[in-house]
């Protein structure tokens, strides 16, 4: 599976989600934090990409909290996110912080950019 789109927020990414089951494509919700907000990535089978980006393309007045590309205006965006669950997770964080390392950024898919 890839990631075909990031949502901001849990309700949204559960109404997008469901948009698309109704259309018997299957779909995975994966969730990450970005501070205080929740970013859920929405993984698609790669063939059916194409057929999930039409369709938040036609239902984007239904659709809330879709990121898109500030460059491009794709929707095709990527978050890496990291997982905070596990202690060793949360010891890599604190290493991670002592070295400045930024925090996870969106990647647009279609024109590569990357912002925070
Ligand atoms: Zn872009």
């Amino acid at each position: 599976m890839i990631t075909t789109a990031t949502i901001e927020g849990l309700e949204p990414s559960k109404a997008i989600a469901r948009l698309l089951l109704d259309k018997e494509i299957p779909v995975d919700l994966v969730q990450h934090k970005k501070g205080e907000s929740i970013i859920v990535t929405l993984h698609v089978e790669e063939d059916d990409e194409e057929r999930v980006q039409s369709l938040l393309e036609e239902n984007v007045s239904k659709v809330n909290g879709l990121i898109r590309c500030p460059s491009c205006e794709s929707a095709s965006v990527e978050f890496p996110g990291r997982p905070r669950r596990s202690p060793s997770a949360a010891v890599v964080e604190a290493i991670a912080e002592k070295l400045q390392i930024r925090e996870p950024a969106f990647y647009c898919r279609n024109c590569q950019h990357s912002w925070q």
